[in-house]
């Protein structure tokens, strides 16, 4: 099969019962975020995994807008971020704590939550905010020892949704699939309103069942279509037009000009008088921006308001 396979999200529904799902497999773009770090293998695991979630969870966003999933870790993992819109553009990036060491196959807890102080940030942005309407923003503990058991947690608390996630990833793919039972609307046309409640749960059991049948190792190895065949052969499902995530970095020069008026005239100037000019690299994409001393006298005239959600990446000393 070829490598250059278009990356794909596929959405379907189980036909008559209030049970939707979504499969998503990430390679191109999985490569793409990984190209400018050379990370851990085990700290891949956990960043694709986390990918694949983000991927399933913007499908379903109901704005135009961003999902932004940080993990601030204990461990030897300080942060892990994805970022994925509307459109399925993803990016992400992962920050290791200097001297850590990493062990392969190190876990969620053993990366980032060893003394259970980890936290999962979600942030819910949407492009058109109304004039002072701040970023929804979640912050809940580490509740699970993977990815997939934080992010149900998290569903079922926040959005009061049953949700399961099965995800796997390895350098070169991230997969994964998600399994949602929706509430039911009154709606009396509805063809979907009229089955009970109870059928909905035994479809929901049912899915949920044959689903937990897929071990990480299959879900790495195995196509979209073909899980789907082999997990719902028996089921009625309609599958919907697939989407393509896709790579894509929204820094800008203006974004890390804010990032430094963030830290301030002192540290700024004392950075310069040290180094000349400033050299940041975006964390996400690894493209290169240069401030001299013309460049960074004019961050600090005025007085614009600054406005940056996570800081694009850090100065480099
Ligand atoms: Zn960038």
């Amino acid at each position: 099969m070829s490598t250059d396979t278009q990356d794909t999200l596929q959405k379907f529904i189980f036909d008559n019962a209030a049970v939707r799902g979504e499969f998503v497999e990430i390679s191109t773009t999985w490569r793409e975020i990984q190209q400018h770090h050379n990370y851990p293998d085990a700290v891949k695991t956990v960043l694709g995994e986390m990918v694949a979630a983000a991927a399933l969870l913007s499908a379903n966003l109901k704005f135009n807008g961003a999902i932004i999933m940080q993990i601030h870790g204990d461990g030897p993992v300080r942060l892990l971020v994805v970022e994925c819109d509307s459109e399925l553009r993803l990016r992400a990036t992962a920050k290791i704590r200097d001297g850590a060491e990493i062990a392969d196959g190190s876990g969620l807890t053993a990366l980032l939550n060893q003394s259970g102080k980890g936290r999962f940030v979600i942030t819910l942005d949407p492009i058109d905010k109304m004039p002072g309407q701040q970023p929804y923003q979640g912050i809940v503990p580490l509740d699970g020892d993977d990815m997939a058991t934080v992010i149900e947690n998290y569903m079922l608390r926040s959005e009061q949704l049953d949700t399961r996630l099965w995800l796997a990833a390895d350098p070169g793919i991230s997969r994964g699939l998600l399994l949602q039972k929706l509430p039911r609307h009154s709606g009396k046309e509805d063809q979907v309103a009229q089955k009970s409640e109870a059928e909905d749960l035994e479809t929901w059991n049912r899915a949920v069942m044959l689903a937990s049948t897929l071990k990480q190792p299959e879900l790495l190895s195995t196509d979209i279509q073909t899980l789907m065949n082999r997990l719902f052969w028996e089921e009625t499902i309609r599958v919907f037009e697939p989407a393509h995530p896709q790579f894509h970095c929204s820094c800008t020069r203006e974004k890390v000009g804010n990032m430094l008026k963030m830290l301030g005239r002192d540290e700024v100037e004392g950075a310069l008088d040290e180094l000349g000019q400033l050299a940041i690299n975006c964390d996400f994409c690894g493209k290169h921006y240069a401030f001299d001393k013309v460049d960074c006298a004019q961050l600090f005239v005025g007085n614009s308001p600054v406005d940056v959600l996570i800081p694009a990446s850090d100065v480099k000393h």
